[in-house]
């Protein structure tokens, strides 16, 4: 039905007159694949100073977010905060409403991200985090896929999208604390057996829509260190902001922008 539904809104797209999928106003120019430029302006990027390592704000020595990283994970990145507004409309629009070609704007912006030196030397492949198969039938098309197949494109490298099995569907996580995030994905990753040669020694880079506790990020890496990756990084279009953090942003705290929060 969603499937359906996706496919529709794809075929209406162009149709009807072109409308920016984050704040509904009429584009003049069908090419600016479907968000404005103005949106795009008024993500609001994570500030700096940022962790060498997870890239969160922060200005301290010790990281609180780095805390909550396995050793193996080397670097972390993300455009900006997962906050109501332009940014989560963006991510919406891609994961709920079928407008895939907003992984394009969104993948350029993290291809852009600035990674340290040894992870730009090192990284081999970009691998999407997998949806569950009953998800991923409902939606036709995984919207981590798109975006690493967007980076993959700016980056040169190849995307392995057969290397990590998505066990059992995990229940949707929005609902969930954080100790039940983590007990629910923590056995749902497994790499697939065919692929161990592959992995082997290799600095993979995780591709995310969104990350918020880091649960479902931390649970696949650990899967792909197990299955034979040396280092893992992460990099995801938006990031939770949790607690504490600075959120300085000239974005949409300013101009209230929002058509679906
Ligand atoms: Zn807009
Ligand atoms: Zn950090």
């Amino acid at each position: 039905m969603r499937a359906a539904r996706s496919a529709l809104d794809s075929a209406l797209e162009f149709l009807l007159p072109p409308v920016c999928a984050s704040c509904d106003r009429l584009v003049s120019d069908r090419t600016e694949a479907l968000v404005c430029g103005l949106c795009w302006a008024r993500l609001p990027l994570l500030p700096a100073p940022r962790c060498e390592r997870c890239g969160h704000p922060s200005d301290q020595y010790d990281c609180r977010w780095c805390a909550l990283r396995p050793p193996f994970v080397r670097a972390a990145r993300s455009v900006c905060w997962a906050m109501p507004g332009t940014a989560l409309a963006i991510v919406h629009a891609l994961k709920y409403s079928g407008w895939t070609r907003v992984a394009e704007g969104m993948g350029t912006r993290m291809a852009r991200l600035a990674f340290p030196d040894d992870v730009r030397r090192e990284r081999t492949a970009l691998v999407p985090v997998p949806l569950a198969r009953t998800r991923m039938r409902e939606r036709g098309y995984n919207q981590s896929g798109l975006l690493a197949a967007q980076i993959a494109l700016r980056w040169k490298i190849p995307v392995w999208d057969d290397v990590v099995i998505r066990g059992r569907a995990t229940e949707t996580q929005t609902r969930l604390t954080p100790e039940q995030r983590r007990r629910n994905v923590s056995s749902a990753f497994t790499v697939a057996p065919s692929v161990g040669a592959r992995l082997r020694g290799a600095h993979v880079l995780l591709v995310d829509d969104v990350v918020t506790t880091a649960a479902t990020l931390n649970a696949c890496a650990t899967a792909l260190f197990d299955g034979g990756a040396r280092i893992i990084s992460y990099v995801t279009f938006g990031r939770a902001p949790s607690v504490g953090d600075r959120i300085e942003t000239t974005g949409d705290l300013l101009n209230g922008n929002s058509r679906r929060h």
